[in-house]
């Protein structure tokens, strides 16, 4: 149950293959439609993954993920979080010593294989008027324990708006 749902709304695993994809020289496998959801049945809606980020905090609470399963935040996300990292309003679930922020990420033709951080409101609305999908990732991360989680999951550009 818990590995399931660290699965399909985890980020790290995303930029982790990434990583690797790069080492060997081959194509990037993660691409939107490699996370699991309701994606293809609901085109310009937004995945709130708060459920699944819940459900791994309470599996931390009870002792079923240690805190290196959580807090592995890729060293590239790390460093996206403390210098572009967006404040959440809320304390880490994990530390519970530091806010929580959040980095967003978009994918699609013509943006690196790996995604492109986006830190403006204008970058975002820049992407929104591309004239093919645009699916953009916002990640929970803490700048302290390298917590992270995926948030939510939306699309944009195609004539979708923001
Ligand atoms: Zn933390």
């Amino acid at each position: 149950m818990a590995t399931s749902v660290r699965r399909s709304a985890r980020l790290a695993g995303i930029l982790g293959s990434r990583e690797r994809a790069d080492q060997r020289g081959g194509p990037v496998s993660f691409g939107p439609e490699s996370v699991p959801g309701p994606i293809a049945t609901r085109p310009a809606g937004q995945i709130d993954y708060r459920l699944a980020r819940q459900a791994v905090v309470r599996e931390f609470r009870r002792g079923r993920l240690a805190r290196h399963d959580v807090c592995d935040a890729h060293p590239e996300l790390m460093r996206a979080a403390r210098n572009v990292g967006q404040p959440s309003g809320r304390d880490c679930p994990i530390c519970e010593e530091t806010e929580a922020v959040l980095v967003s990420f978009a994918f699609g033709a013509r943006l690196p294989p790996g995604g492109r951080c986006v830190t403006t409101q204008a970058e975002l609305e820049k992407l929104s008027q591309r004239v093919s999908r645009v699916s953009c990732y916002v990640v929970e991360v803490c700048p302290q324990c390298s917590w992270n989680h995926l948030a939510r999951m939306f699309l944009t550009g195609a004539g979708l708006g923001t």
